[in-house]
């Protein structure tokens, strides 16, 4: 069995500071109802009862809609685990890279024993990482649900879109129509030069919500490993701008630090198909980003 999806559920608690664009904002402990969501579903994803959710949200029956926005209770600021079958304390330890005592602590047990469906109260090591901006906050928010099979994503793959404007509607559009992808948009996540989206917006596609392969590479080892993020901008012409270089940076080392393999490794479009494309562009600044991640 994969390790899956420990995020740290504190940094929800951490967005409620900032102000994030309208389109993209969820509350925190807030879940957004995507396709195929049913009530126990999010009940069990988040360690709650479904009469929890109910109580919290006003409902009556079972009835959800897709795009609903449903509070969590307790979300803000905890983490929880819930036990399966066949784990140990030290194991649900190790996985959260805390201590068994700590663990122990968090949740007054005497001795080792724990049983499946148990929830157990993670304490949230002291990360140190800084809130994140208001361009990453909700990609944190989204990605928060996400069933996320780490050791998949082992690569973290950088285009430009080689047009001047554009985002991720408008690519998404193109790559359906013209390009006959059926999952539309090739990247998992765009990030706009303020054309037609906000400078530094990183918008989320649906093969990320979706954890989908990418379409962005001829390679096909890498589609399936790798994660798409595309710069809006022609970077043989122009460079990019400050703040879609800090969204870059900020978004790869969120996506590094909480839902890629340990050894997944930044390339660029290029590097990967060689020889058939200049993907990301001569003034895109390679070299630092290199130094900076590998
Ligand atoms: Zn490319």
């Amino acid at each position: 069995m994969i390790p899956r999806r420990h995020f740290l559920r504190w940094t929800a608690a951490a967005l409620g500071s900032v102000c994030l664009p309208r389109l993209w904002a969820d509350e925190p402990g807030t879940y957004r109802v995507r396709r195929g969501d049913t009530l126990s579903g999010i009940a069990r994803r988040f360690g709650v009862t479904v009469d929890a959710l109910r109580s919290a949200n006003g409902l009556r029956g079972d009835r959800i809609l897709v795009g609903q926005v449903i509070l969590i209770p307790g979300l803000r600021g905890e983490l929880f685990h819930e036990v399966r079958a066949g784990e140990s304390l030290s194991v649900i330890a190790r996985r959260y890279s805390i201590t068994v005592a700590s663990l122990r602590e968090a949740n007054g047990l005497r001795d080792d024993r724990i049983y499946a469906g148990q929830r157990l109260r993670i304490p949230v090591p002291q990360t140190g990482h800084e809130e994140p901006s208001p361009f990453l906050a909700p990609v944190v928010a989204a990605t928060i649900g996400l069933d996320i099979d780490r050791s998949r994503w082992r690569h973290i793959v950088a285009h430009h879109s080689a047009v001047n404007r554009g985002n991720a509607a408008m690519y998404d559009r193109f790559h359906r129509e013209q390009r006959r992808m059926v999952n539309g948009l090739a990247y998992h996540f765009v990030i706009g030069n303020g054309t037609d989206s906000g400078d530094g917006v990183i918008e989320i596609g649906n093969r990320w919500l979706g954890q989908l392969d990418g379409g962005h590479v001829r390679n096909h080892a890498v589609n399936t490993s790798g994660i798409g993020i595309c710069l809006v901008g022609n970077f043989e012409e122009t460079r990019p701008t400050r703040r879609q270089l800090d969204s870059l940076i900020e978004l790869i080392e969120f996506l590094r630090r909480e839902c890629a393999a340990v050894s997944c490794r930044f390339a660029v479009h290029r590097e990967i198909d060689r020889g058939h494309t200049v993907c990301p562009g001569r003034y895109f600044p390679t070299t630092a980003l290199h130094r900076r991640f590998n």
